[in-house]
């Protein structure tokens, strides 16, 4: 039923590779932590969708029916990621003199139009936390039942000492080190303790506030994640994604709350992946780190969103990647070469499962493929398989039938639509910077028609076209041959 190669995850929950065995045969349920909409998303921000993408095209590619929650943090995450401060939506609200739901919106609608930019598929669900407060609540309700919470004037703590296993996730099984460095609450019992509930402090009226059995206030961060996933998805579910920094804390919260809630005695959830940053300069993007470059500022200088793709898929998602105007020059130049030898193949066929791109390739092609699957199927390695792509399409074993199914197969695989960049220069190809090696060949075809046709007028022009364009045209007896101008 599970064509090609046995997929392998590499799992942060005991840090091994592991074989996917869905909790319901043939399909796969997938969270990916969302995020906070209250700031431009940096392209920091954007590392873990489009692994999580990666993720979700080689389970489709499987054939398996793929679910997938990406959520929208519009409430209840405090500036600075403890549990006391402002709420970050309420604290751009107030900067921006406008409401909070304003705020949100806008920063949805960036978030969203960046992810179709690098051409993320849209997630199934993408729930907003406000509209869940309820339902956090009523599971806030259970886990207090359960006896893991106590209460402070700062709201209601989800006790860790009762929790066992926890930050097992996080390697660190003195929980006591978690919070290490962060402000407390009075009256915790442990740093690592967390807050289900942040009741509004006496001194400050929130904005977003709604009433619950602890007082006015608003749900823990942690506890959003955590509700809306079982809300959507059921009690379990298969993959949980997001990026490396919610391994230390956020995921393990969610991961003690929610057994504290099911209180079934089984893992909440069997897969934890996460991607590892990318870098600035050797420094993480982020607030924190000043800077933080935006999609758009990269289209403003001249990259296309599909090149900044094109760059992520050249690392591996767990290996920290460092954004260079060199490293994403490259990318796009390789991004552009590709472009034109998968374009020279004319329209590809829409494959997007292993079993479609399999049938009716021969012993050469089969192999290519496979050696594609495989290469995904280890964890993502979509380095290897653009790799693949590149050699499949130098090979001259391979007809071009065939070497259009591996090339709509991997693009598909990468999410790479190279549509926008085919037009765009391809200096490889033996055409100047600027011009593309087709636009140069027209010219030369159309040049050779007119002196056939003795318009020599229509043929000196044309050959100062080229010249303008950096190109020399040679006539020979078998016709004209061009190269660039020394
Ligand atoms: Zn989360």
């Amino acid at each position: 039923m599970n064509p090609g190669t046995e997929i392998q995850l590499y799992n942060s929950m005991g840090r091994a590779l592991v074989p996917l065995t869905p909790l319901r045969e043939g399909s796969v349920r997938l969270y990916s932590c969302g995020l906070t909409v209250y700031s431009d998303p940096h392209l920091g921000n954007l590392r873990p969708y489009v692994f999580s993408d990666s993720l979700r095209r080689l389970l489709e590619w499987k054939g398996y029916a793929v679910e997938q929650v990406v959520n929208i943090t519009d409430v209840g995450h405090a500036v600075g990621d403890g549990d006391e401060g402002e709420d970050k939506v309420e604290w751009t609200a107030r900067a921006q003199r406008v409401t909070p739901q304003e705020v949100a919106e806008h920063y949805t609608a960036l978030f969203f139009q960046d992810l179709e930019a690098v051409n993320v598929l849209p997630a199934h669900h993408s729930p907003r936390a406000s509209a869940y407060v309820e339902q956090m609540i009523e599971f806030a309700k259970v886990i207090e039942k359960h006896g893991y919470t106590y209460l402070l004037p700062a709201g209601l703590y989800f006790d860790t000492a009762k929790s066992p296993g926890y930050g097992k996730l996080a390697l660190m099984p003195n929980a006591g080190q978690l919070e290490g460095g962060r402000v407390s609450s009075e009256g915790k019992r442990s740093p690592a303790d967390f807050a289900i509930w942040r009741s509004d402090p006496p001194d400050q009226r929130r904005i977003m506030r709604w009433d619950s059995p602890w007082g006015p206030g608003v749900p823990g961060w942690h506890l959003e994640c955590s509700v809306m996933s079982i809300s959507l998805l059921g009690p379990h579910f298969d993959i949980h994604t997001g990026g490396v920094d919610h391994r230390q804390i956020h995921h393990v919260n969610e991961i003690a709350q929610s057994e504290a809630y099911l209180q079934d005695g089984q893992d909440w959830v069997p897969i934890w992946m996460h991607n590892e940053f990318l870098l600035q300069g050797g420094a993480k993007i982020s607030k924190s780190a000043g800077k933080m470059p935006t999609l758009r500022d990269l289209t403003s200088d001249g990259y296309p969103a599909m090149a900044f793709r094109y760059f992520l898929l050249t690392g591996h998602y767990r290996s920290q990647m460092d954004l260079t105007d060199q490293g994403l020059q490259s990318a796009l130049s390789s991004a552009r070469r590709l472009a034109h030898r998968v374009a020279a193949l004319g329209p590809l066929p829409d494959i997007r499962t292993y079993e479609q791109a399999r049938s009716g390739l021969g012993e050469n092609a089969l192999a290519v493929l496979n050696s594609i699957d495989a290469a995904m199927s280890e964890d993502l390695n979509t380095p290897r398989v653009l790799a693949d792509l590149q050699v499949a399409l130098r090979s001259a074993d391979l007809a071009r039938d065939e070497l259009a199914v591996l090339a709509a197969a991997a693009l598909w695989l990468l999410g790479l639509d190279l549509s926008t960049l085919a037009e765009e220069p391809a200096s490889e190809s033996g055409a100047p910077e600027g011009i593309a090696a087709e636009q140069v060949e027209a010219l030369v075809r159309a040049r050779e028609q007119a002196r056939t046709s003795k318009q020599w007028g229509e043929a000196d022009r044309l050959r100062e076209e080229l010249a303008a364009l950096g190109v020399q045209v040679i006539d020979t007896a078998e016709g004209s041959r061009w190269s660039i101008a020394p």
